[in-house]
């Protein structure tokens, strides 16, 4: 029979699979020896069963019974026993850590009967009441799906009435109240009494952790996460500790290192007299870690004594639940700690300095997602006056209109706003907000709040606990000044300062240090290391795709080995366009010569110059691949001319041609290798320029390496008339320059007969965007915006195809072209141009794939070398998320 429970001496943190990430790491904590109150973990499998089939599965509930008992036994108290209750907490953990997505109930067990038991063991009336009122609240939001607003108005009115600010300065009678008015509430709302057996309470509780996997919210953010739907939560029944017994206990969170800058030292926030998520959810302000040092020296000595514990152990940053019940100190949650992503490279340097990893683990520690936030423009220096200060809480620059509603900013957001959403704390409805949002402000709570947390986790900028700032429905005041919804905002999350209007941005350092300034810092130095260490280790090369010399330059300075792909196409716009309508006005050959003879010398120009740029490194230009008529102005316009009169014999001419090529599905059309078998004389003249820019450099003492790639071939004939033609021009005009010639694979029956277009071809270059539009047969301009949401939704596909390279699909598509190419021809060079080659994810694919390089737009160079370095370590593992 399947083993459903755990107790937390029989798991540790490799099972997180099974155990959810919680469950995982309070079992090594336990087998640490460190304070962990004692419980057990219910499996992922379990809810996965209860999610498929609506009930829990068999022998679940004898199983718990089974664990609760010696629980119990442990603990020498009964579950809710009237005279001296053992109370659990039944909280969700699922493999990855999805911070306040799903559901957590403290103090299960107490009952009308029981609440006095717990008064009179602790000697609190006033303990036990608040823990029944906060069991009501939770279990009625959680459970039975109460309105969380329904308790908080009534705890609120409680405060009015007594005229007094906080929740701790209700005394026990004004909460025995409370829990009268909360069960209240409860009937009204369910329609019932609230549960008084313990076991009754514990069950629903678990059922509704395991169906929590499924809320709206979790669902959201697993998808902007890509955290695998199919997952599921386990479940981790905790014995309760109590740090709401007095001012002599409290809870807390901490991380060994500074999440926001990766500084060494102890962060964390402390709340007297709370339990649970009071230190993060911003009710009453929190003190500091060094504060509790003066509050309660040996309870904070034990703190420190086990963080340092728990790095030695984890060997990075860990975050940490806590706390104190009368001066005990309890650890509650530890996991390897999300940070920002400049922290993320300042401590995998440290790390490797303080010699606790090497620099091949520090380089599995970060990655190019990270690496890309590093590269966002920043505030430039001004001397603005800030209107505020908050705490940094995830760095970038944002500028946006203030919005104060999630709903509206996701509104603004879509109809193409900057938007800044202004909260006074968020919570897990401010969501589909805050991924709408380029930035995020809170009034209130500190880095560990939930605004903090998730921004981090996305890379949206965010700046919290801006205190002085009054949140109101449609504006926000400070020092007297008024923002209004729709005023513009400046937030610095590297800063925490909010500026009102728009402060200039300028570019990060990390771009300056890649640019080849002289910038100095501890991130700068990190990225340095990092990345040297990953050129060192990867076997993939970089190249960049670049259509100017200046792209060129930069992407070579970011670098990039070379260009993979240049695209010709960009070379026909502008004043040359011209040229391109006499060559599609022109009738006979003759005609179409002499405007191909004048496009030549130009052509030619383009190539020299990035020849040169790309001096002593492969350069991968492709011939024409767009439809002639993109060239063309539009129908509409040229109609409109001719309808009113006003249109010249050019234009209606030009009108004439655009009706004769219109196309019903130009990316299926004529373009790409078709151009150059119908245009005589189109792709002679591009390699001609070619070749000749090839003579011209060398014979000015460079070292051009050109390569002529021929797009959108599906049948190896093609690609022979082609080849044929260039190779006779190559040996006309430069014979002494090596010029391979190979074939872009983005037509499905390209990689389907790879191994006879091999025979021919000297290397490959997978277009892997016109390949998922052709192999899904949808174009990607009609399908982005108009279905993938829904896509999405129904989890047809957890990412875009255009953004992570399908490898199930598509990829096999690329499989098989690797494959059958090199068996034809074992030298084959083989590479990837187009977006998915600068895409975390894709390059480990096309890594363990075995492809020779990837290329990717300049800005990307950098992410794709940190990711091939990556893969290479990760040696074909699949597990990247
Ligand atoms: P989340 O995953 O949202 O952090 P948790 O399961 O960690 O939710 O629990 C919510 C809060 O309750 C946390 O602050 C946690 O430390 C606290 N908590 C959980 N179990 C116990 C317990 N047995 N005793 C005291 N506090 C607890
Ligand atoms: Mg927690
Ligand atoms: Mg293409």
């Amino acid at each position: 029979m399947t083993k459903f429970v755990y107790a937390f001496a029989e798991g540790n943190r490799d099972l997180k699979d099974l155990l959810g990430g919680k469950g995982a790491n309070l079992a090594e904590m336990t087998r640490l020896g460190l304070p962990v109150p004692p419980g057990f973990t219910i499996t992922t499998e379990a809810c996965r069963a209860y999610l498929a089939d609506g009930e829990v599965p068999a022998g679940l509930d004898e199983e718990v019974g089974d664990h609760l008992r010696r629980l119990e036994e442990r603990m020498g108290r009964r579950l809710g026993d009237p005279a001296d209750p053992l109370l659990v907490s039944v909280r969700s953990g699922a493999k990855f850590s999805m911070p306040g997505m799903m559901e957590t109930v403290l103090n299960v067990g107490l009952t009308d009967a029981s609440v006095a038991g717990l008064a009179a063991q602790s000697g609190s009336d006033r303990f036990a009441w608040d823990s029944y009122r906060r069991l009501i609240q939770m279990f009625g939001k959680t459970v039975c799906d109460v309105p969380g607003d329904a308790f908080e108005a009534a705890i609120d009115d409680a405060k009015k009435a007594k005229g007094v600010r906080d929740d701790v300065d209700l005394d026990s009678r004004d909460l025995e109240q409370l829990v009268d008015a909360y069960k209240k509430i409860f009937r009204e709302h369910t329609g019932r009494d609230f549960p008084q057996q313990p076991r009754e309470q514990m069950e629903l509780a678990v059922r509704a952790v395991f169906a929590s996997w499924n809320a709206e919210r979790a669902v959201l953010y697993r998808r902007q996460e890509r955290i695998p739907a199919d997952l599921g939560t386990a479940v981790n029944i905790v014995a309760m500790v109590f740090g709401n017994l007095g001012p002599d206990s409290g809870t807390g969170v901490a991380f060994t290192r500074d999440p926001a800058t990766g500084e060494r030292g102890v962060y964390g926030d402390y709340l007297q007299n709370a339990q649970g998520e009071d230190v993060v959810a911003g009710i009453r302000n929190t003190v500091t870690l060094q504060e509790l040092e003066k509050l309660d020296a040996a309870s904070f000595a034990e703190l420190m004594r086990i963080m340092t514990v728990l790095e030695g152990h984890y060997k990075d940053l860990c975050d940490i639940e806590f706390t104190i019940e009368r001066g005990r100190l309890w650890m509650l949650q530890t996991r390897v700690g999300k940070r920002t992503a400049a922290a993320a490279f300042i401590i995998a340097h440290q790390l490797v300095d303080e010699g606790v990893i090497d620099l091949d683990e520090a380089l599995l520690r970060v990655d190019g997602v990270q690496l890309s936030h590093l590269m966002f423009p920043a505030f430039a220096m001004t001397d603005a006056k800030p209107l505020a200060k908050g705490v940094a809480a995830a760095p970038g620059a944002a500028v946006g209109k203030a919005v104060f509603d999630a709903r509206r900013a996701a509104e603004w957001a879509d109809k193409g706003e900057k938007v800044i959403l202004v909260r006074r704390e968020t919570n897990p409805d401010d969501l589909p907000g805050m991924i709408a949002a380029t930035g995020i402000l809170t009034s209130r709570g500190g880095k560990t709040s939930h605004a903090a947390v998730v921004a981090r986790g996305m890379g949206r900028t965010c700046v919290c606990g801006a205190e002085d700032i009054e949140v109101g429905v449609d504006r926000f005041t400070v020092d007297g000044t008024v923002v209004h919804e729709g005023d513009l905002l400046s937030i610095d999350g590297t800063t925490g300062k909010v500026y009102l209007g728009e402060i200039p941005v300028e570019p990060s350092p990390v771009v300056q240090y890649f640019e080849g300034k002289p910038v100095a810092g501890a991130l700068v130095t990190a990225v340095d290391r990092l990345l040297r260490h990953a050129d060192q280790v990867r076997r993939l090369g970089v190249r960049t795709n670049a259509d100017t010399a200046d792209d060129a330059a930069r992407a070579r300075r970011f670098g990039a080995a070379g260009i993979g792909l240049c695209r010709t196409e960009h070379m026909f716009l502008g004043t040359r366009r011209a040229l391109v309508e006499e060559l599609i006005l022109a009738t006979g050959q003759d005609g179409q010569a002499v405007a191909l003879e004048k496009l030549l010398p130009l052509q030619r120009k383009d190539f020299v110059e990035i020849l040169t740029a790309m001096d002593g490194l492969p350069v991968t230009i492709r011939l024409i691949d767009p439809p002639l008529h993109e060239f063309l102005p539009s129908l509409e316009e040229l109609s409109v001319k001719a309808a009113t009169g006003e249109a010249s014999a050019r234009e209606r001419e030009l009108l004439a041609a655009v009706r004769r090529t219109h196309e019903q599905n130009p990316m299926l059309g004529l373009r790409g290798v078709r151009l150059g078998l119908v245009i005589p004389g189109l792709f002679e003249m591009q390699v001609r320029a070619i070749a000749q820019a090839a003579a011209d450099v060398r014979a000015a003492g460079g070292d051009p390496r050109p390569e002529i790639m021929v797009p959108l071939v599906g049948a190896v004939q093609e690609f022979e008339v082609v080849r044929a033609q260039a190779l006779a021009v190559i040996a006309d005009v430069a014979p002494d320059v090596t010029i391979p010639i190979g074939t872009m694979i983005e037509v499905p029956r390209a990689a389907l007969t790879a191994g006879d277009i091999a025979a021919s071809a000297e290397f490959f270059s997978f277009g892997t965007n016109d390949l998922t539009q052709m192999g899904w047969g949808f174009s990607r301009d009609d399908v982005e915006a108009a279905f993938f949401p829904r896509y999405l939704d129904l989890g047809i596909f957890g990412v875009s195809p255009f953004e992570t390279l399908d490898a199930q699909g598509i990829g096999r598509l690329v499989r098989i072209a690797v494959e059958e190419g090199r068996a034809a021809r074992p030298d084959l060079k083989i590479g990837v141009c187009g977006e998915h080659g600068g895409d975390p994810a894709s390059v480990h694919f096309f890594h363990d794939t075995g492809l020779d390089y990837v290329s990717c737009s300049p800005f990307r160079v950098p992410v794709a070398r940190l990711e091939a370095g990556r893969a290479a370590l990760e040696g074909g593992s699949s597990d990247s998320r």
